[in-house]
């Protein structure tokens, strides 16, 4: 019988691609979510890809009597844990509101899992606890965690802390924290994607509202910044492939005897300019794009991309995909939600 694997967020943008892989690679997965930053409409996109409706439960994450009960009824073999709020900006402006659901969902989940130690967990963690990384582009896992400059990459940086925390008053736990890049993209079918809540605040999804006319221009936030151009290098990373490094947590957490807290960095290697994503994007969909120069946006780090080597020798895991392939999906996704030809 199929490994029941439960993702909470999972009709978010990388839950939703993460369900996919899932079923590709064998698992049975649970979605759990309570739609409050994504639709239920994901589900029926979902179900045309897979060719069924997938196990799908109204919850929400901090309710941990409920969890409880659904990992009885389910019996849960593993966990992906998406399920937490994700806007910079926002968790400026409201603190509480990040401390509360991310910190909370987070310790609901584990105390779940403490009572079910067997099941391996997966953690959605951010490139952003290196911060703004000590005169070093290129991050490995050892790389020193740095004071987050949001509310939101506290949680993040807070939430491995607890994980570890946790992993050594119990170390028959096998606990993985992913440490993501900067998803882009959209499913090949353009069935699933993106759906950003009001005025996007990342560069890909204002990139392609602004191709579909929704925004007038693209401001890009500096350009003389000490970098190949002067604009801010990412890592971009095709949110499929960011999918598949979740299947390979799930697999290898599985195949472990002992306990263990891992770290890994989840990105292509390869750092990109908000320039040259711009380029790609013009290039790889044939058109051009309205943009224009502003002022830096603070609190932005300047130039940041993953050593992948530990994802690929840890889980035999690489990303295959590049931007053009990110910026092409993008699009045919922007295009479909918004009946352009
Ligand atoms: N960016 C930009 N204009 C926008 C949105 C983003 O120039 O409208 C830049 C931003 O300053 C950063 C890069 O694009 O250098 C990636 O930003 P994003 O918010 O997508 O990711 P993060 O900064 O969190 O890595």
């Amino acid at each position: 019988m199929s490994k029941k694997v439960l993702v909470t967020g999972g009709a978010g943008y990388i839950g939703s691609h993460t369900v996919v892989e899932l079923v590709k690679s064998g698992y049975d997965p649970v979605i759990l979510d309570d739609y409050r930053n994504s639709d239920p409409s994901v589900l029926k996109r979902i179900t045309q890809i897979i060719g069924y409706e997938p196990t799908h439960v109204v919850c929400d994450v901090c309710d941990q009597n409920r969890l409880e009960e659904i990992f009885k009824t389910y019996s849960i073999s593993g966990v992906i844990h998406f399920a937490a709020y994700k806007a910079v900006g926002e968790s400026v402006e409201n603190p509480l509101k990040y401390y509360s659901n991310n910190i909370a969902g987070l310790v609901s989940v584990l105390n779940v899992l403490k009572q079910n130690p067997k099941v391996p967990f997966v953690f959605s963690s951010s490139c952003t606890v290196y911060g703004e990384p000590m005169g070093l582009k290129e991050v490995d896992e050892n790389t020193a965690k740095s004071i987050p400059t949001s509310p939101y990459g506290y949680t993040k940086w807070l939430g491995e802390q607890i994980i570890g925390d946790l992993f050594i008053s119990n170390n028959r736990l096998r606990m993985m924290s992913l440490r993501y890049f900067n998803p882009i993209g959209a499913h090949q079918s353009a069935l699933i994607g993106e759906l950003p809540v009001g005025k996007p605040n990342n560069l890909l999804p204002f990139i392609t509202q602004t191709a579909a006319g929704i925004h007038e221009k693209l401001v890009i936030f500096g350009k003389d910044y000490p970098t190949v151009d002067g604009t801010c290098v990412r890592d971009y990373i095709h949110v499929v492939d960011l999918a598949e490094a979740h299947v390979k947590a799930i697999d290898h957490l599985l195949s472990l005897k002992n306990g263990c807290h891992e770290v890994v960095n989840v990105g292509t290697g390869k750092g990109t300019s908000v320039l040259e994503l711009v380029h790609a994007f013009e290039e790889e969909n044939n058109m051009k794009l309205n943009y224009t120069f502003g002022p830096k946006r603070s609190g932005d780090v300047i130039e940041i991309y993953a050593n992948v080597d530990y994802a690929h020798s840890l889980l035999g895991w690489k990303a295959t995909r590049d931007i053009n392939d990110g910026v092409r999906d993008a699009w045919k996704w922007e295009k479909s939600i918004r009946n352009i030809q």
